[in-house]
């Protein structure tokens, strides 16, 4: 994992050397702005964030961004202290905003706006069909100059996912890519932090960066932004800083995170914006299919106008996260790539940190049978019952 590598470099060399090491280049301050857009920054905007960054240029009243990190992920990387203790590139009073299982529009839009309002930026783990049920939306938060990275194509857990973990991955990658519609930052983040060692080393063959947390919201334990709010400060006042975990599909962010980072400028915290040093790349079989599953749900909401409220692009059933309830239909397709094949990569139980392992919430039955049409009608909880874990 390159742990000892690094060990001898924070002895044997200066703090500074050391970061260079892991491949990590601070691009500058940019204070209270939408930061210097760096030209050639990958998940960045070129040129049409222009009268955005203006409204922020300058601005002090506001959160913004006190300075951008590269990272470089070849031959993978591990951040986050809560599992990992490799990568610490923050100072005292230095955050990291990150939002993972989205879009889900009547969440992620706030959430959005809000960020635009504190002149701020994030990092979104996207999951693959949430994506490609709303692609505008992924589009939307790229032009906007968030991080894109990913997050699986269905959220499965890849302790418990097999032979079908690569294509989790590298679907999600594909898919996330097309419906950004530019570079992508080759970041990931397991999804309920279960992470195998079989999977990371797979990721790391494919130079993606893995990110845990340090600072947990708990936001799907709640629908109360107090509560988040709450629970965000308290973990501060006691850590000074971290990279701090939201989910853009629930509610209880979505109403406190604009209050919250108000507050955190207030309290003189200043928010690190993470940028990939070379984008993801995608696998040409991989991207073949997320072009297919693209096409078909535009030919869906073309068909039918319940499609275009559908909140997440079927997956088959049965590949719910361990321990989740499966609300979704149950005559649903699963993409064949994420069938077994040859080259796929089978994950291995590593037993679950302590400090994340947490019971589930007990089993949500479902109300009613299962509609006939493989959309559902739309429903703001379905994703909170959906995603209660990371
Ligand atoms: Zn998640």
């Amino acid at each position: 994992m390159g742990n000892s590598y690094l060990m001898r470099s924070v002895h044997l060399l200066s703090a500074a050397v050391s970061l260079a090491a892991i491949g990590l280049t601070i691009l500058g301050h940019a204070s209270g702005s939408a930061m210097a857009q760096s030209p050639g920054a990958i998940g960045q905007t070129k040129g049409d964030a222009g009268p955005r960054a203006d409204k922020c240029a300058g601005r002090t009243d506001v959160l913004g961004v006190s300075r951008v990190v590269e990272i470089s992920t070849a031959n993978g990387q591990l951040f986050g202290q809560q599992q990992y203790g490799d990568n610490d590139f923050l100072k005292d009073g230095e955050i990291v905003l990150t939002f993972d299982d989205g879009p889900l529009r009547p969440y992620t839009v706030p959430v959005l706006n809000a960020l635009d309002a504190h002149c701020t930026k994030a990092t979104f783990f996207i999951v693959g069909r949430m994506a490609v049920a709303d692609p505008e939306l992924v589009r939307d938060t790229a032009r906007r100059g968030h991080t894109i990275g990913t997050h699986t194509w269905s959220h499965r857990n890849m302790r418990s996912a097999g032979s079908l973990a690569k294509g989790e991955v590298e679907l999600a990658i594909s898919a996330v890519r097309k419906a950004a519609g530019q570079p992508t930052a080759p970041f990931f983040r397991f999804p309920f932090l279960a992470d195998s060692r079989a999977m990371i080393g797979y990721l790391k063959t494919r130079d993606n960066g893995i990110f845990s947390i340090d600072i947990d919201s708990v936001d799907y334990r709640t629908k109360d932004p107090a509560e988040v709010h709450t629970t965000i400060l308290n973990q501060l006042a006691h850590k000074r800083k971290g990279i701090l975990l939201f989910h853009d599909i629930q509610p209880s962010t979505a109403g406190a995170i604009s209050g919250l980072l108000g507050e955190l400028k207030k309290r003189g915290f200043k928010v690190v914006h993470m940028i990939s040093k070379a984008p993801a790349t995608t696998l040409p079989e991989y991207d073949a299919l997320a072009d297919k599953e693209l096409s078909r749900k535009q030919l869906a909401a073309a068909k039918s106008p319940l499609a275009n409220r559908a909140i997440v692009w079927p997956v088959s059933p049965g590949d719910a996260p361990a321990g989740r309830t499966d609300t979704r239909p149950a005559a649903v397709r699963v993409p064949p790539a994420l069938a077994p094949s040859s080259g796929a990569v089978a994950a291995q139980g590593n037993p679950p940190p302590q400090a994340i392992s947490q019971p589930g919430p007990p089993p949500t039955a479902p109300a009613a049978a299962p509609p006939r049409s493989k959309w559902r009608a739309p429903d703001d909880d379905w994703a909170t019952k959906m995603f209660r874990d990371y």
